[in-house]
C-alpha cells in the first residue's frame, strides 16, 4: 500500500546558509526537496510505499538551541491538525540536531498514542554542502516513516533508527551524530542503498501508554525546570544557591549510579529543604550508560531519604522532557516525583 507523508520544517542546520553571523535558516529546503523526490523518480529501495509528500514550515524557522517547550507545542499542533485530516498518515520532522533528543522525547509523550508514526530527524552539514549528510538523513526518515514499523516517535541520524525518548546527541561533528545508550537501535542501515537490520522489539517507542496520557494531553508550557550537575568541590551554600528561587522541579545530575557529595556541609540539607517546599528532585546520572539506584551506596541513600527519586536509565533529555511534560499535566511535588518513575513512551526501562 502506498503512503503518503507529511514533512514538518522547523529549522535546523540543514536548511541553513552562510550569513556574515554564522549559519542561519534560508536554504530553498521545499525546492531541494522536490529534486529528491521528484514524481517520477524510480523507486529507492525501501521508499517503494512512498506515495507523495507534503510539507509544512513552522515559521519562524529556528536554529534548535533556541527551542523552548512552546516549539515542541508548535510541532504536536502541527502533528496533530495534520493527522485529524489523514489519520495514520506518518509525519517526518525537520530539526536542528541541537536539541533534537529532546524535542523527541517531548514528542513521544505529547503524541503517545496518535496512531501515525513520526520521525524525526536534521543534518550535521546543509543541504547541498559537499559530503552533506542531509540527503542520507531525510531518505532515512522517510523510509522509516512508510516502513511500517514504526510504533510511536522516532529519531533517525546516520545511518541509525532510535527511540524517540532513548536518543542523546552523542558527537557536534561526527555524521553518527546520535546514540543510544541504553536501548538498542530500532533498526540500523548497513548502507544508505541495503537492506536495514531490525531489532525484535520496534514497539520501544510508544509500547506502554498510560491513561494519563490517552486524553489530548494539555500543551507544553515553560516550567521551571533545572538540570544541576554535581562536581567535586560544590559546596552546600553553592548547591543551596542553585535552588533558590525554588524551581518546579530539579534534575540533579549525579555521578554513578546517583550518587552525591554528602559529606559536604549543608548539601544534602539544600536539597531536602527543596523537597519538603514542594519541588521534585529526581536524581539522574552523569554517565551515558546509567541505571539510578539510589540506596546503593550511603552517598546516594541520604538523598533518597529526604524524598529525591531515581531517574532509573532515562537519558537527561528524556527525563528534562518528561518533567515539562508532567508539569504540564499539572502534576506537582510527590506527584510529580512519582509520576516520574513510570514509563509513557518507552523512555525508561522496568526496573531490574
Ligand atoms: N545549531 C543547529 C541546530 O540545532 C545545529 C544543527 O542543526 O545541526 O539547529
Amino acid at each position: 500500500m502506498m503512503s503518503n507523508v507529511h514533512i514538518i520544517y522547523t529549522g535546523g542546520t540543514i536548511g541553513m546558509v552562510d550569513s556574515p553571523q554564522g549559519l542561519v535558516p534560508g536554504a530553498d529546503l521545499a525546492g531541494w526537496l522536490a529534486g529528491l523526490l521528484p514524481p517520477d523518480r524510480p523507486a529507492a529501495p525501501g521508499l517503494e510505499a512512498l506515495g507523495s509528500t507534503t510539507l509544512t514550515a513552522l515559521e519562524p524557522l529556528i536554529d534548535s538551541s533556541n527551542a523552548t517547550p512552546e516549539s515542541w507545542q508548535a510541532i504536536v499542533d502541527e502533528v496533530r491538525a495534520h493527522a485529524s485530516g489523514h489519520p495514520d498518515e506518518p509525519i517526518v520532522v525537520l530539526h536542528g540536531t541541537d536539541t533534537m533528543a529532546y524535542t523527541s522525547a517531548a514528542l513521544s509523550y505529547a503524541l503517545a498514542g496518535l496512531g501515525a508514526p513520526v520521525v524525526i530527524t536534521g543534518s550535521q552539514l546543509p543541504l547541498g554542502a559537499e559530503g552533506s549528510d542531509a540527503e542520507a538523513n531525510v531518505l532515512g526518515a522517510l523510509r522509516a516513516a512508510v516502513s511500517g514499523r514504526v510504533n510511536g516517535v522516532a529519531l533517525f541520524f546516520g545511518g541509525l533508527l532510535l527511540a524517540g525518548g532513548r536518543a542523546t546527541k552523542s558527537s557536534s561533528w561526527d555524521l553518527m551524530g546520535f546514540a543510544s545508550p541504553v536501548a538498542p537501535p530500532l533498526s540500523r542501515a548497513a548502507s544508505d542503498s541495503g537492506p536495514w537490520e531490525w531489532t525484535a522489539d520496534v514497539g520501544g517507542a510508544g509500547s506502554s501508554v498510560p491513561s494519563i496520557t490517552r486524553a489530548a494531553p494539555r500543551p507544553y508550557a515553560r516550567h521551571d525546570v533545572v538540570v544541576i550537575d554535581m562536581v567535586p568541590g560544590i559546596t552546600g551554600a553553592r548547591a543551596a544557591a542553585l535552588l533558590d528561587p525554588l524551581p518546579e522541579a530539579v534534575i540533579l545530575r549525579a555521578f554513578g549510579v546517583g550518587n552525591v557529595p554528602s559529606d559536604e556541609p549543608g548539601l544534602v540539607e539544600a536539597i531536602a529543604r527543596a523537597i519538603r517546599a514542594g519541588t521534585a528532585v529526581i536524581i539522574a546520572s552523569q554517565c551515558h550508560q546509567a541505571e539510578v539506584i539510589l540506596g546503593h551506596y550511603a552517598t546516594g541513600d541520604a538523598i533518597a531519604r529526604a524524598g529525591a527519586v531515581g531517574a532509573a536509565d532515562m537519558t537527561l533529555e528524556a527525563a528534562y522532557a518528561k518533567a515539562q511534560f508532567l508539569l504540564a499535566q499539572g502534576l506537582t511535588g510527590t506527584a510529580l516525583a512519582e509520576a516520574m518513575g513510570h514509563p509513557i513512551a518507552g523512555e525508561l526501562s522496568p526496573r531490574r
